[in-house]
């Protein structure tokens, strides 16, 4: 042992257990699936339209469009929004690649703009004067799971005409002065990959909005821009939701509340039980939004070596994420330096996930925080 302290037991806490999920509702998805191949229809069929007309009324949007990814989503988002070569889009250089790269993808320039230190969200007070004349769109990410403070940001793009997209990838169901993720920007992404809060089978991403030209256009660029078999009216690319995946969607939707309320009731768990180890500072909640811990994460002094003892012993902690966007080798050519968004580049530093789920149980909670109190007494 290398702390000397004499542990009394040791537990396997894994980063995730979507069995512990799929045993729950096996029965439910089974079915779902052998609904769906006795049809053998299976890309954009009847599942695809419900669950796109079921979650643009969960998520509070008119429309929603079914596509293959998170990452689409966000293509297809800024296409529809005709962002393109020479445009820029202000966005936060600390969240899961996808962001940054589906700007780069559609031929624009990613402009970051650092986080505030307590949520991890784009700071909209330092949002003004990244602005330019080149300014196409606002990006926003509400990261781990909580809205980013969105009323500042409104109030920026309203008065300087910029559409805001809302990267909701890990935010589906959370809120914000009681307004969902999803709703505020003309357009939105959700991503249903495996490890995200609502997680298909397989891939598969939704572009929510509310203004009916801006669903027409994403539904034409994910197939093609084919507007009646074989008439091609602009050229999108296959990004076609696949039924299966639809499916299992629609089970899940069924649970997804119970499922984040189980998040918020670990999450105070955890806050509970982190109060005696003052090394660490947990997750900050904004009062105005209901935070729905797509991730639990701490900052934690001496964080590389707290995250070897743990997984160490047993607990699946992870850092989303180590390399801040700036910083990465493939944008190099954009000309960011170390030292540009500090608030960035300290979460990278110190930011650490804790394992928590839905079916996370109350003595691996106590486990995972007894393990990391060990480590700051040894
Ligand atoms: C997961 C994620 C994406 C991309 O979604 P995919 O479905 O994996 O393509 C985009 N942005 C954020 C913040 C994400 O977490």
């Amino acid at each position: 042992m290398s702390t000397g302290v004499k542990r009394t037991r040791t537990m396997n806490v894994p980063e995730l257990a979507l069995t512990r999920q799929y045993v729950e509702i096996a029965e439910e998805a089974e079915q779902a699936f052998a609904q769906v191949l006795s049809t053998q229809r299976f890309a954009s069929g009847p599942r695809v339209a419900e669950l796109e007309e079921r979650l643009a009324s969960y998520c509070q949007t008119r429309f929603a469009v079914g596509v293959a990814s998170g990452t689409d989503a966000l293509l297809v988002a800024l296409l529809t929004l005709g962002v393109g070569p020479g445009d820029e889009v202000i966005t936060s250089p600390f969240t899961f690649f996808a962001t940054a790269g589906a700007i780069h993808r559609v031929g624009a320039r990613p402009v970051f703009v650092d986080i505030r230190a307590d949520t991890f969200n784009l700071n909209p007070e330092l949002v003004p004067a990244a602005v330019t004349e080149r300014t196409r769109a606002l990006l926003p990410v509400h990261l781990y799971g909580q809205v980013a403070d969105m009323d500042p940001l409104l109030a920026l793009a309203r008065g300087r005409d910029l559409p805001v997209i809302e990267d909701a990838a890990q935010a589906v169901g959370a809120t914000y002065r009681g307004r969902r993720a999803g709703s505020f920007g003309r357009a939105a992404c959700l991503s249903f990959y495996p490890t995200k809060n609502l997680g298909a089978y397989g891939e598969a991403g939704m572009l929510l909005t509310s203004e009916g030209a801006v669903a027409d256009r994403a539904r034409l660029l994910r197939n093609h821009g084919m507007t009646q078999q074989y008439l091609h009216h602009c050229v999108g690319f296959n990004s076609r939701m696949d039924e299966l995946q639809a499916a299992i969607l629609l089970v899940k939707l069924r649970h997804l509340e119970v499922w984040n309320g189980a998040r918020r009731e670990r999450a105070a768990t955890y806050a509970k039980l982190l109060a005696g180890v003052p090394e660490v500072v947990p997750p900050a909640v904004d009062p105005r939004c209901e935070h729905i811990f797509h991730q639990y994460v701490i900052r934690a002094p001496r964080r590389d070596a707290l995250l070897a003892h743990l997984r160490g012993h047993g607990v699946g902690a992870r850092v989303f994420y180590p390399f801040p966007l700036h910083l990465q080798p493939c944008f190099a050519g954009l000309g960011y330096r170390e030292g540009d968004f500090p608030e960035a580049e300290r979460a990278a530093r110190e930011v650490l996930a804790l394992p928590l789920y839905p079916e996370l149980q109350t003595e691996e909670q106590e486990y995972v925080v007894e393990t990391l109190a060990e480590f700051y007494q040894g």
